[in-house]
Formats: structure tokens, sequence, C-alpha cells
């Protein structure tokens, strides 16, 4: 990493109460630096890392966003490195006496006029890209499926120009497992409402296997697709291919079964055209991954800023990750819209503290090492840089992990922090845009949805050009505004859900892979 200390020391104050700030410099600044203020570096600090702005004593909050992310272990020298050694967590907020509906923010004007090209499924759902999903009742198919594929791309969709992809939702869930568990009903309504996400058009086809025991009327009973009950009218059947079926003789009987029932469905999605449809058919799922100091400063207020602009539009938004909000509980219950919103986040919040209890963790088993190398020294901190991705708008819904959105506006999607998990949970809720913000740098990228990737750093930006879609890092600099780092996002969120911009992930086809959220036990 370069260093730029001959140039204008920058450090970063969150909050008029905070005693440290973080140094902005691409690679951090040595000791003797004299910064803006006329204190005095008295060792080197790493970019992204705190400062104390004052002497601390021991016990003495540290406070940055204006709240105590940890109290002084020892008694710190102004102009010294805080890191995490440094810094003993706060106990988690209890959740009980907690402020509910309690903050009205003054409504913001509607936001009008704005557009994007979409295909227009017949529940009124609106997708950003035509793909036929090839849905999975178990593991055990995923190989077959996978070579039918590959055969489907490249036979048969050269031939379905209005189609972008087929793709197949492979997981790890479906058998050895304990179905009839109670918490079996999250990755099995995950499953299935990932099957009726916008973006495949209604075209459900399940490959199974046959003696699984998520069986596909399990996994879709009667009644669950109402496109497929509608079109066959009357005739409710799933279309399923069943491998173990006596019919199939040989391996090429179960690829050709699987191709020739592709072909039926592809051959409807490629009648499908695009058409103009207001914003608020957008629905955005926002998540971090690989976070740094940078995360809570940059990318996640310009998305947070993206976030009230999609709002205004009458757009829907989810914002996730429970264990990296989890410290900010008062924040996100008083801005509830109703005491019932509120009440549904303690409800899904306690659920989560008891599941990471009942395998020995609390929430700071969230942090990696790449966080804390990138300043950020505790989840509290983390917390309260990554729930500015929600921005100022009352929280009108909460929806349980697996469960599928019904409502518009924001709405919190109880999640792991998992970027997987997290992804496909939000792919369930019926998400058809992705915004994904990261400091230290990951590829991640889906195969159902587009996803705009947000750097928090111009120098991951630079030295990921052809990763990232965004650069907030200029806010750090002071070269842009949130606003118009926010502003941008938007504006490219409608070109990318038009298809007119592909997304970097897109263009390289990297894609991560489903994983489940799965509380119940394995058998
Ligand atoms: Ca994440």
């Amino acid at each position: 990493m370069t260093s730029d200390a001959s140039a204008t020391p920058v450090i970063i104050r969150m909050h008029e109460r905070d005693n440290v700030a973080i140094v902005g410099n691409d690679g951090g600044l040595p000791a003797g630096t004299v910064l803006p203020g006329a204190l005095v570096l008295t060792e080197r600090v790493p970019q992204g890392h705190k400062v104390a702005l004052s002497d601390l004593s021991a016990g003495q909050p540290v406070l940055r966003y204006g709240i105590p992310i940890g109290y002084a272990l020892k008694a710190i020298a102004a102009g010294s490195w805080v890191h995490e050694k440094l810094l003993d967590m706060p106990a988690a907020r209890e959740l009980v006496n907690l402020p509910m509906a309690t903050v009205k923010p003054a409504p913001m004007p509607a936001l009008e006029g704005y557009t994007f090209e979409g295909y227009r499924n017949t529940d009124g759902s609106v997708g950003t890209r035509n793909i036929l999903a090839i849905t999975q009742t178990v593991q055990c198919v995923a190989g077959v499926t996978e070579f039918a594929v590959r055969r489907i791309k490249a036979e048969m969709l050269p031939r379905f120009a209005h189609v972008d992809d087929v793709v197949s939702l492979e997981h790890a869930y479906g058998c050895g497992v304990a179905i009839d568990a109670p918490d079996a009903i999250v990755p099995i309504r995950t499953l299935r409402n990932i099957s009726l996400n916008p973006n495949f058009g209604g075209e459900v086809m399940v490959v199974s296997l046959g003696c699984e025991k998520l069986q596909p009327e399990r996994l879709l009973p009667p009644g669950s697709i109402p496109l497929i009950d509608v079109r066959q009218s009357g005739d409710t059947a799933l279309d399923v291919v069943c491998l173990q079926d006596d019919a199939h003789v040989g391996f090429m009987s179960m690829v050709e079964s699987i191709m020739r029932q592709a072909e039926v469905h592809l051959t409807r999605l490629n009648a499908r055209r695009r058409e103009t449809v207001p914003a608020s058919e957008l629905v955005v799922g926002v998540q971090c991954g690989g976070s740094d100091a940078f995360s809570g400063v940059t990318a996640n207020p310009a998305v947070g800023f993206c976030t009230d602009l999609l709002v205004r539009a009458g757009a829907s938004v989810m914002f996730s990750e429970t264990t990296e909000v989890r410290d900010g509980i008062d924040q996100l219950t008083s801005r509830a819209s109703s005491p019932e919103v509120a009440e549904a986040m303690v409800r899904e919040m306690a659920w989560y503290d008891a599941y990471l209890q009942r395998g020995g963790a609390d929430r700071s088993a969230n942090t990696t090492p790449g966080n804390k190398k990138g300043g950020l020294s505790n989840i509290v901190e983390k917390a309260m840089g990554s729930i500015v991705k929600s921005g100022t708008s009352p929280i009108s819904g909460v929806l349980a992990p697996g469960e599928k959105l019904k409502t518009r506006g924001l709405t919190y999607t109880a999640t792991p922090a998992s970027d997987f998990i997290c992804g496909t949970l939000q792919l369930a809720a019926g998400m058809n845009l992705h915004v994904f913000t990261t400091g230290r740098g990951t590829p991640y990228g889906l195969a159902e949805v587009p996803v705009i990737k947000v750097a928090t750093r111009s120098d991951l930006a630079r030295r990921w050009h052809d990763l990232m879609d965004v650069n907030a890092g200029t806010i750090a600099t002071g070269e842009k505004t949130i606003e118009a780092v926010g502003w941008e996002l938007f504006e490219l969120m409608l070109e990318v859900a038009s298809g007119r911009k592909k997304t970097w992930a897109e263009h390289w086809k990297l894609h991560n892979a489903l994983v489940l959220f799965n509380p119940a036990p394995v058998t």
C-alpha cells in the first residue's frame, strides 16, 4: 500500500461528542504527524483506525457516532492509536424498556416521475431480468441439473434471445434433515419463495430425486404458485422431473427430460418484453460485507441516502443482518411506524439472541480479522456504521427469515449477516436488485439478481476498478457529498434494473452459491 502521508492529514469525526476520529489518508499517517487542530500523533495510525482526540482515562467511554463503542482498558494519551485491544466492549442492550415507535420523522416529499424498463409479472411483481430458474428439492439432483443446464445454455439458449440466463437453484437442503422440527419452516419457505422471485417470471419447474424428505408437494403445495394455477386452468400439478421415475432408463433420459421441460418454459419467457414501470416496482435488498471503518462514513451513508430516495419513490427496501443492527435496537424500535412493527423487531432480535446462545456464542462472534484490520474494533462500532444503510425513513414492516415481502417502504428483513445467507433470504423476500457495500473488498455476486457493489474507499475502487460499480471513497476525500453519491447510486439502479447496464459481477458472471439458513437439526 502506498502512503500519501505527504498529503494533508485527513481525520474523520462522526459526531460532535466523539473523543476519537479515524485517519482518512491512504496508507495511514506516521508518528509526529500534526493533525488539524494541532494534535500530534504519538505513533503510526493505519488508515481507517481511530486516534484519541483527548486524553482518555481508564474506564472512560470511547465515543464514536456519539455513542460508547467501548471503555478504555487503560489510560490512553491524546494522539494515540485506539485499537481493539485497548477497548472493553459494552454489553448488548437488553430487549426491554425500548422506545417503541416514538420517533415520527417528518414525511419526505414524494419522488415522482422515475421509471425503469422491467418485466411485469401476472401477479403484479416486476422482474429486472428474465431468467429460467430450475428449482431443486434436494442436493442429490444438483449434479444432474447442472449437467442439463450446461447443455440448455449451449444448445437452446441462443434460440431464446429475450431470455437472460438459465440458473439452477442448487442448495444443500432437502434430505438428511429434521424436516418436522419447528425451525425447518425457515429453509423450506426460503426455497419456496426463491422459486417465486420476480426475476423468474412465474415459470416454476422442479427437479426432484424421488425419495427425499422434501417432496415437491411439500416444497410447493397446491395454491402456492398462483401463476401456474391460472395458466393451466384447473390443472394445478407442478412441473416436476423426477429422476427415480421408472420411465428413465439411463442418465441421458433424465437430462433430456429436464431439457424438454425447460424448452416449454423458455418459450413462454422468450415471449415477454420489458415495459416502462414506475421506480416504485424496485425491491432492493441492501447489505454489506468485508466492512471497514469507512463503511459507516462513506458507502453506507450513501446507500442510506439512496434508501430514502427509494422510499420517497414508493419502492421497497430491505435491510437485514441481525447481529449488525442488534446494538442499535433502540434506534430501530423508535423508528418503527407502529408499536406492532417495533414489537416484531424485538421478537426477531430475541429469537436471534436465543439462537446464538444455543450455539454458545453471542453477537461478538460477528467481527472478522479483516474488519479489525480495517479499523473496526468490535461489533458495536460495526453496527453503528451498518445501520445507516437503512436511511432515516420510518420502518414499516418486519419479515422473519425466508418470508416473502408484502408491503412497500422500508422493511427490516431479519437475516444473519453472512453475505451468502443474507442475499439468499433477501432473494426469497422478493428482491429484484441487490446493493452491496464493501470496505475490505469482496467479488460477491448472485446469478438470480444484479448486484451493485459500492466501494467504501478510493484505494479499493482503484485497485478493483473492474469489480466495483460505485466508488463512495470520494466522500472521505471531500470530492463528492453523501447526497451526490446517493443520487449516482439511484440513477445507476434504474439503468441496471432496465438491463441497459450490467454490473461488473454480471459482466464477469461472478456468482456466489445460495446458502440456506437452517436453524433446525440435521440427521
Ligand atoms: Ca453481510
